[in-house]
């Protein structure tokens, strides 16, 4: 044990310093703002995939990691719809989702903010109407906002946030 400890000592911190990125930075303090000014400090958020091919979704994970961290400025992903304010939601609608999507929904209190994420939730995208596919989210539910891309990167989501709560 002593070893380990020793050798941990004489190592030192060998990870690389992180680049300072002054726009994320910027984006961080509007949303942690906005936030602090709309919903007491706290945002909770539940992502839904309501079809997409996961590459939203990658973006959207990234958002979590040791870069952007989002938590650091107040916003939070949570695990069922009853604890959230906003739904994102990813992908065209499946007409296997459908359902589901509409009872996420009905369960998330009221007032609530619905923020389409990326082209194919926006408008259908690649996949559009389809036997299997009900396309955008707004022919499903009503959106609040849309976030363009395919996909969205994780600093145009954060913009995209921040004009919502600048919106409402
Ligand atoms: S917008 Fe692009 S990345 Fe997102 S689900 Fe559609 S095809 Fe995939």
């Amino acid at each position: 044990m002593l070893r380990i400890l020793n050798k941990i000592r004489q190592t030192g911190l060998i990870t690389e310093d992180l680049p300072r990125d002054v726009v994320l930075e910027q984006v961080g303090a509007q949303l942690r703002a906005g936030i602090a000014r709309q919903f007491q400090g706290s945002l909770a958020i539940r992502q839904v995939d309501a079809g997409s091919c996961n590459a939203c979704e990658l973006e959207i994970h990234a958002l979590n990691n040791g870069y952007y961290d989002i938590e650091r400025y107040g916003v939070h992903f949570v695990a069922s719809p009853r604890h959230a304010d906003v739904l994102l939601v990813t992908g065209p609608v499946s007409v296997h989702m459908e359902t589901a999507l509409l009872r996420t929904y009905e369960a998330t209190p009221a007032p609530r903010l619905v923020i389409a994420a990326g082209d194919c939730a926006a408008c259908g995208g690649e996949f559009g109407c389809s036997y299997a596919s009900r396309g955008a989210v707004s022919n499903v539910i009503p959106v609040d906002a849309v976030i363009p891309g395919c996909p969205p990167t994780p600093l145009a989501l954060m913009q995209g946030l921040l004009q919502v709560l600048e919106e409402t």
